[in-house]
């Protein structure tokens, strides 16, 4: 499979340079140049197959024959070595848990599988890989984690100091191996800053490779298709119309869900739930796509002004606005209305949701109001990832699952910067 820029001023390419540059030399996305629905037996019989089996079919057009079919099939069952279970919240809406990976957040997906393509495209060339991101808070473990270990790339995470939880930052700073953790003072659009400024450096990039882990990046943006199939999988016995609700910061997850659908996946509708980053919800009113500087929120990893895959979506529906209007609808909440939404599922249905998920439940609740169908909320982090907002509002505390546990007692490493220049320097040490 090809892959074309979507400002289209850059030669089409395969999958292995897409996903070694990230970003094509025009700044464009990266995008397949054809989206084949798979055959229907396959979702006719999707509940007798594994998840792996499901993955393996889903995803094998975007990338055998780059990756042999029986490599792919090793990375895929190393990726998803961990369950993906539907919880019911009433008889109108259930949740799909994505946090029982090894960071207990869903970026875990993206983040191994993107790792793994990574390392085996790298494992006859001599030269090192950088992968260079910035954290809020919740990507950084997630990567650090999925790449950990893996031969020819090297990891760099900036965070900003004392601006993620002491459980974030331990799961950042503990890991050693390929992994170096940067401890910015700043604040999160400065380790953002530095990176971007990195990528755009042209004397540095011409003596390293550097690339990017974030859902720009397609090998860390497709396997997100895998989780509506799940859900599907365990659903489909019981309703007839499922639509979908995403908790969307870069709508990367969203996405995946569209290219899903676009392999044959039956699903009603999308919804975005966004906090007070609202700028889809703008557009989605008034047509007229205005990014802003992101607001800080409570549920954190979802603050972007400026949604980077937004543009994957208009291009999957041929940039048609009534095609994507009657397939996706988007609402956006205050932290107010979150924690009320915490609360509610906490005291109703004995939940226990994270303000990510509990936007999603918000965004569920409100296509409800006018639309039937059972709505999927998902669920992309553990609430202990978010234990302060959570404990605070259920008024109770939290166990800490055994993944969190283990990575509070070790030792944590980074080391301390403050400028571009030092950046610089430590990438070119
Ligand atoms: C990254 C993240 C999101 C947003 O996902 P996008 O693909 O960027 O829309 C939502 N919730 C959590 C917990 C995340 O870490």
């Amino acid at each position: 499979m090809n892959y074309y820029s979507l400002n289209r001023k850059a030669p089409n390419t395969t999958f292995a340079e897409a996903v070694i540059r990230g970003l094509a030399p025009d700044k464009g996305l990266y995008f397949p140049e054809s989206i084949s629905p798979l055959d229907p037996s396959f979702f006719e019989t999707i509940e007798n197959k594994s998840n792996t089996d499901i993955a393996f079919e889903a995803i094998k057009q975007f990338i055998v024959p780059e990756i042999p079919e029986d490599v792919l099939k090793t990375i895929i069952e190393e990726t998803l070595n961990f369950e993906f279970p539907i919880v019911n919240i009433n008889e109108n809406i259930s949740t799909l848990e994505l946090f029982h990976g090894p960071t207990m957040a869903f970026k875990d997906v993206g983040a191994r599988f993107m790792a793994r393509c990574l390392g085996y495209f790298n494992k006859s060339n001599t030269n090192e890989v950088t992968v260079l991101v910035a954290t809020s808070g919740d990507t950084g473990g997630a990567v650090a984690n999925g790449f950990l270990g893996v031969k020819g790339v090297n990891v760099v995470i900036l965070y900003p100091s004392g601006k993620v939880s002491d459980i974030q930052e331990k799961q950042l700073t503990t890991l050693e191996e390929n992994i170096t953790a940067l401890e910015v003072d700043g604040v999160f659009d400065d380790c953002q800053d530095m990176v971007k400024r990195a990528f755009m450096d042209e004397e540095l990039t011409s003596q390293m490779q550097l690339t990017s882990a974030n859902s720009i990046n397609i090998a860390r943006w497709l396997p997100q298709l895998f989780y509506y199939l799940f859900a599907y999988k365990q659903l489909k016995s019981k309703y007839k119309d499922i639509a979908f609700s995403i908790p969307s910061g870069n709508f990367g997850n969203i996405c995946a869900g569209m290219v899903a659908q676009k392999l044959g996946l039956p699903v009603k509708h999308f919804i975005a739930a966004n906090n007070a980053n609202d700028t889809v919800v703008n557009y989605m009113t008034t047509q007229s796509y205005e990014p802003k500087p992101s607001v800080q929120t409570i549920s954190n990893a979802m603050d972007v002004g400026n949604p980077s895959n937004f543009i994957r979506i208009q291009e999957l529906h041929n940039n048609n606005f009534e095609d994507l209007k009657a397939n996706l609808s988007s609402y956006s909440y205050t932290d107010d209305e979150t924690r009320k939404a915490l609360l509610e599922l906490f005291k109703d249905y004995d939940y226990v949701a994270d303000p990510h998920g509990a936007v999603g439940y918000l965004g569920a609740k409100a296509y409800l109001e006018n639309n039937d169908a059972h709505v999927v909320f998902l669920e992309t982090a553990h609430p202990t990832k978010f234990l302060d907002v959570v404990e605070e509002v259920i008024e109770q505390k939290v166990e800490l699952p055994p993944q969190i546990k283990a990575v509070m007692d070790k030792k944590k490493s980074a080391i301390a910067l403050s400028s571009y220049e030092e950046l610089r320097a430590f990438l070119l040490n």
